[in-house]
């Protein structure tokens, strides 16, 4: 385990695991897959534990993010993991069974229409995660949508695709740099796409998880501020799978600060600003689980 040398800890409130480096799948956008030379072999539950409580302890971890690859293929691993951290959230294509009593918040991730989640994803693979997604109580999930240079001329039909789920809402984040160049929008592509999101956001509030001032912070024109104060300088940290630190942030060698994409690290920072809407839905997208249980 790779573990900063030298001083005081630094505490750091919100951890992203990759619990697993295993994924069926092979997304165009994958910032996952196109980043690593060689996928990192898996621990041993117990190993992996008794590591993850070490972290956790040693940076004060209370908000942990479950991404990957796939989480629900570690699903055993991934309850004892949960039990260890007031506050989860899991990321997960929704290709496998989703129990119901995971304690977390769920994010499952469809990319817009049939024809252009598979396109990114695969052939068959949006029939599947919607298959998954009937089985779930209306209301239990959130979508997340990664817009590409082909999604966005998808933006107005997300209504659609919130009615057509019965999730609790749709958190839209961009392509990261480094995946398939060709899908990555281009600067005033993606201000249209801000324009677009926030036209929506008034007309049909109930829709987008975003909020208005995290949105905003998406524009290009704003990348710079939003770097310079990224979560990842000061209260988030990202490990892989053997608990090697992951820099500057979770995207690795595709991090491009001049173009993030990570709805996280937006709301964090329109929270930082005294957005009161992001500080809620912070709270919601990594509910409390003592009083989640309650
Ligand atoms: S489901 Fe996620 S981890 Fe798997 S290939 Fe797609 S983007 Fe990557
Ligand atoms: S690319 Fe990574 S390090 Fe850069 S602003 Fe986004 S989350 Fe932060």
């Amino acid at each position: 385990m790779i573990l900063e040398t030298g001083g005081e800890p630094i505490k750091r409130s919100i951890g992203i695991f990759d619990i697993s480096s295993r994924c069926p799948l092979r997304c165009n956008h994958c910032y996952y897959y196109t980043n690593i030379q060689e996928i990192p072999t898996e621990l041993p539950d117990a190993i992996y534990l008794k590591k993850l409580k070490l972290v956790r302890d040693r940076y004060e971890i209370q908000s942990a993010f479950w991404v990957g690859g796939e989480p629900l293929l570690k699903l055993n691993l991934l309850r004892e993991a949960i039990k260890l951290f007031p506050r989860n959230a899991i990321a997960t294509s929704g290709i496998l069974p989703i129990p119901e009593d995971l304690n977390a918040s769920i994010l499952i991730s469809i990319d817009g229409s049939k024809a252009i989640h598979d396109s990114i994803r695969g052939k068959g693979l949006y029939a599947k995660t919607m298959k998954q997604i009937k089985k779930m109580p209306p209301k239990s999930f959130a979508i997340f949508t990664v817009l590409t240079s082909e999604s966005i001329k998808q933006i107005e039909a997300l209504p659609d695709l919130m009615d057509r789920t019965q999730a609790q809402g749709i958190l839209v984040g961009f392509q990261v740099s480094g995946t398939n160049g060709s899908s990555q929008l281009k600067a005033e592509s993606r201000e249209m796409a801000v324009n677009l999101l926030l036209q929506l956001k008034i007309k049909t509030p109930e829709v987008l998880l975003n909020t208005e001032k995290s949105l905003e912070l998406f524009r290009p024109s704003r990348q710079r501020a939003v770097e310079m104060n990224c979560i990842y300088k000061s209260s988030a940290i990202s490990f892989d799978v053997r608990f090697k630190i992951k820099e500057p942030c979770t995207f690795e060698g595709n991090a491009d600060c001049s173009s993030c994409g990570c709805p996280l690290v937006m709301i964090q920072e329109a929270k930082r600003r005294g957005d009161k809407e992001s500080d809620i839905l912070l709270h919601a997208l990594f509910p409390n689980r003592i009083n989640s249980m309650s």
